[in-house]
Parts: C-alpha cells; sequence; structure tokens
C-alpha cells in the first residue's frame, strides 16, 4: 500500500559510545532532548542492505541547514567508530522528498531504503488510526 520502498534496509546495530556521545551532545548545536537517555542507546545503520564501507546513523543534526552528526562504524577488526559531520544528501525523489542520507553515500537513496519500524507504525496508523488519536476512518 505504501511501498514504493524496495530495498532492505542493513540491521547493523552499534551501542552508542556513552562518554563520547555525551562530550558530543554538549558541543552540538541542536543536542537530542534527552542526551542521557539518547547516549545509552543504540546506533541502527540507516544504508541498504550490503552497502560498501561503513555502517552510517544520523545522530543529530548540527547548527546551519546542510549538515548533521553521524556516527560511523565498520564490523571488521576491533570495530572502530568515528563521529563525523557530514553534508546532505541533494539528491530529491521525483515525488519531491528529500534524501534522508549523508553525500556521498553508498547506492540506495533513503527512499528507496525499506526501514522496518517505519513501516510497521505507518501500516499500524493505517489500520488503528484511534489508537494514535488520529480521527478514525470515515466510511466512503
Ligand atoms: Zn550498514
Ligand atoms: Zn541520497
Amino acid at each position: 500500500m505504501f511501498s514504493h520502498r524496495s530495498l532492505p534496509q542493513c540491521t547493523a546495530l552499534r551501542r552508542l559510545p556513552v562518554p563520547e556521545t555525551l562530550l558530543r551532545t554538549a558541543a552540538a548545536g541542536e543536542p537530542p532532548e534527552d542526551p542521557v537517555w539518547f547516549a545509552n542507546g543504540y546506533a541502527a545503520c540507516e544504508l541498504a542492505e550490503g552497502h560498501d564501507g561503513d555502517h552510517a546513523d544520523h545522530l543529530w543534526d548540527v547548527e546551519g541547514p546542510d549538515a548533521a552528526m553521524w556516527l560511523r562504524w565498520h564490523d571488521d577488526g576491533g570495530g572502530g567508530h568515528r563521529f563525523a559531520t557530514l553534508a546532505w544528501c541533494t539528491t530529491a525523489h521525483p515525488g519531491g522528498d528529500p534524501c534522508e542520507l549523508y553525500a556521498g553515500h553508498p547506492p540506495g537513496h533513503s527512499w528507496a531504503v525499506a526501514d522496518p519500524t517505519h513501516e510497521a507504525l505507518t501500516a499500524d496508523m493505517a489500520a488503528h488510526p484511534e489508537h494514535w488519536g488520529l480521527p478514525p476512518h470515515q466510511p466512503g
């Protein structure tokens, strides 16, 4: 029904490095609302499954319209990570949605990557709008 998204999302998860994340949020222009809760969470790769190179998760937007803070990490040898300020991908879907990944990401713009959580929530909202405080379906 909503599915023009065709690529499965990468399933890589990584616990955020708590002290470093807290340090970074303290210096962030637009930090998460609850940095402690945030820093104790997970990064989930937003790229399409099977991508080359590092995994990547958007953490928060940085000041200025054109960039955001990302966590990049890889699974091999020690599994190192780094925080990176990256410019946004400038490709827009023909329908108008901007890509929500960084410039130069591996193939698969964000609108083509299926986010299972998002899709499940969207489907549930459509099926049970009253659970979400939305107006119920009108017959017809
Ligand atoms: Zn990944
Ligand atoms: Zn893109």
